[in-house]
């Protein structure tokens, strides 16, 4: 599969993180940003910093938001060629904000922005074997559905795979649309990545185990269950590698999930084994988390063995 380009459809965001926990949004506080932010720009990042063939669709204003995005995004290496630059849609933005336990709020303005106009776009895919990642967080906005499952159905044709992260946030998934649109990416899916409170959202009432096999009902080869800081278990036929979370200073933890899909799949598709793919994905999760900003904690390959070296 190494010819594999890895493609990321959906909502590229500028962030502001909050400094003070607690404010939800509704107090004053400072915060710190425009970050570059969305979960699909987020995977695909982590995926070119690891080396992998990369390439985004998506919206920009042709505003400074929108190059905070581009700039980085070329920086780490993605082909950002077929991202749209709007004159007349400003840059998506979204705000969050942590509580003490660890929970977080967001508000995001995707609706009408340059992130959500991409509806109607022709979009061209490379040549090659196509591995098209989505996030469930695109999934609440009708124009993504669109885009990705004009993508989606493209890439299927091809004989290309798909990966779904459930990323299964209530404020983005509130209409029943979205929610089918996320079952239909699952069943299609090669890989799913769902997290524990992926599960309690999307199977509330059973166990890990039972919603574990309602997923894996849906054909995937891989199934990678994100246990935040304890770590990941990664499920592979009749394979399964437990890893235990690193212990890390969580400073932030948005896009810890993002940078472990774009770990994983950068190292499957360049032909290493599910267990290795799992072992440096569930180091750049904790590498993730140490740093403010949602894909600041993305890492490379000796970072990530650096962190592994320390461990072991
Ligand atoms: P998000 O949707 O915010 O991107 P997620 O809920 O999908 O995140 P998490 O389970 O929070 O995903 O994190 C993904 C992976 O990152 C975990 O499986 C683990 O490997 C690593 N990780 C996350 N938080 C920590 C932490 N505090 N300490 C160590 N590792 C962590
Ligand atoms: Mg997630």
């Amino acid at each position: 599969m190494n010819d594999t380009t890895i493609i990321s459809v959906g909502e590229l965001l500028v962030e502001f993180v909050s400094h003070r926990k607690g404010c939800a949004l509704r107090e004053l506080a400072e915060f710190t940003g425009p970050y570059a932010s969305g979960a699909p720009a987020i995977c695909i990042d982590q995926a070119a910093r690891m080396g992998a063939r990369t390439k985004i669709f998506g919206g920009l204003g042709a505003d400074n938001f929108g190059n905070v995005l581009t700039d980085r995004l070329q920086a780490s290496g993605v082909d950002t060629s077929a991202v749209l630059r709007l004159e007349d849609k400003t840059t998506g933005v979204a705000f969050v904000s942590y509580f003490d336990d660890g929970t977080r709020t967001f508000i995001f303005h995707l609706n009408d922005t340059a992130a959500d106009a991409i509806a109607e776009t022709p979009f061209v895919l490379p040549e090659g074997a196509l591995l098209l990642h989505v996030s469930g967080a695109s999934l609440g906005n009708a124009n993504l559905r669109v885009a990705i499952e004009s993508i989606a159905s493209q890439v299927l044709a091809r004989g290309g795979k798909i990966s779904c992260d459930p990323n299964a946030r209530a404020e983005l998934m509130r209409d029943q649309a979205g929610r089918d649109m996320l079952f239909r990416m699952m069943e299609h899916s090669s890989y799913l990545f769902p997290s524990t409170s992926d599960l309690e959202f999307l199977f509330p009432g059973k166990s890990e185990e039972q919603s574990i096999d309602q997923m894996r009902s849906y054909g995937a080869d891989i199934l990678a269950l994100k246990r935040g800081s304890q770590g990941a278990l990664i499920i592979s036929g009749e394979d399964r590698f437990e890893f235990c979370g690193h212990k890390v200073q969580e400073v932030d933890p948005t896009g810890a999930g993002d940078a472990f899909c774009g770990t994983f799949l950068a190292m499957i598709t360049q032909g290493h084994s599910p267990e290795s793919a799992g072992r440096y994905a569930n180091a750049a999760g904790a590498l993730a988390v140490t740093r403010r900003g949602p894909m600041e904690g993305n890492s490379d390959s000796e970072s990530i063995e650096q962190l592994l070296k320390l461990k072991s």
